[in-house]
C-alpha cells in the first residue's frame, strides 16, 4: 500500500541521503492541501525556511501569498514545494549529486498529491520539471502538457522582487502568469465536452449544408 503525504514528510525528515543533512536545520518537505488540484514547485529552502520548516515564507513567500490572493486562493488550498528540500549552505545552488539524491522525494510528493496543474517558479524549478535548457522568460505565460497535467512556468518571486517591484514589467508579467493559473484551474470546474454517441458520429449535417 502506498504511504501518504504525512508519512512520507515524517521520512524525509530524517532524510540523510547527502551531505546538506549536516547543514540543514530542517528538512522543509513542503505545506498545503494534500489533494490540491494546484501545486508550486520552487528551487529550494533559504534562511527563513531552514528555520521556519516550511516552504515560501521569507519576502518571496509574502509575494507568493499575495498572488494567491489575487486569483481568489489561500496558502492553504495549494500545495507548496521545493525541488531541494534541504538549504544549501550559505543559499548556494545545489549541486548535481544532491539534486539527484532529493529527485525521489519531490516524484512521490507530486504522485501523492496529484495536482492536475503545476505552476514551476523560476528557471532552476522549470528546468527540473520540463527538463529543458529553455530560459524562463521565453517560457512564462505559456501552458505546457505534462504527464497528464498541465505546467505553468512562471518568474521566481524572489527574481521579481529583484527586478523592479510592484509596478515594473517583470511584475504585471507575473501577475498574468497567476491569472493563466486561474484560467487553468476554471478549466478543472466546467464540465467535460458530451462526447458523440455512436450515431451521431459522422458528419456534421449543419456544416455540410453550407456547401
Ligand atoms: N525560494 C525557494 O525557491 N523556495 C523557498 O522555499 C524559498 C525561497
Amino acid at each position: 500500500m502506498r504511504r501518504t503525504l504525512d508519512q512520507a514528510a515524517a521520512a524525509a525528515a530524517t532524510c540523510t541521503k547527502c551531505r546538506l543533512a549536516q547543514t540543514r536545520t530542517q528538512v522543509v518537505y513542503g505545506v498545503g492541501n494534500p489533494d490540491a488540484d494546484l501545486m508550486f514547485v520552487g528551487e529550494g529552502p533559504g534562511l527563513h525556511e531552514d528555520r521556519q520548516g516550511e516552504p515560501f515564507v521569507g519576502a518571496a513567500g509574502q509575494l507568493l501569498t499575495r498572488m494567491l490572493g489575487e486569483i481568489g486562493l489561500a496558502r492553504a488550498d495549494v500545495m507548496i514545494a521545493n525541488v531541494i528540500k534541504c538549504r544549501p549552505p550559505g543559499n548556494r545552488d545545489p549541486l548535481p549529486d544532491e539534486i539527484d539524491a532529493c529527485t525521489p522525494w519531490l516524484v512521490e510528493q507530486i504522485s501523492l498529491v496529484q495536482p492536475r496543474r503545476l505552476v514551476t517558479l523560476g528557471n532552476f524549478a522549470t528546468k527540473f520539471v520540463l527538463q529543458t535548457q529553455t530560459g524562463i522568460t521565453r517560457l512564462r505565460g505559456q501552458v505546457f502538457p505534462w504527464h497528464g497535467r498541465k505546467v505553468i512556468p512562471t518568474f521566481h518571486p524572489a527574481a521579481v522582487l529583484r527586478g523592479g517591484g510592484e509596478g515594473s514589467r517583470q511584475w504585471e508579467d507575473f501577475r498574468g502568469d497567476f491569472r493563466l493559473v486561474r484560467e487553468t484551474l476554471d478549466e478543472l470546474l466546467r464540465p467535460p465536452a458530451p462526447v458523440p454517441a455512436a450515431d451521431d458520429a459522422g458528419p456534421d449535417e449543419r456544416q455540410l449544408e453550407l456547401f
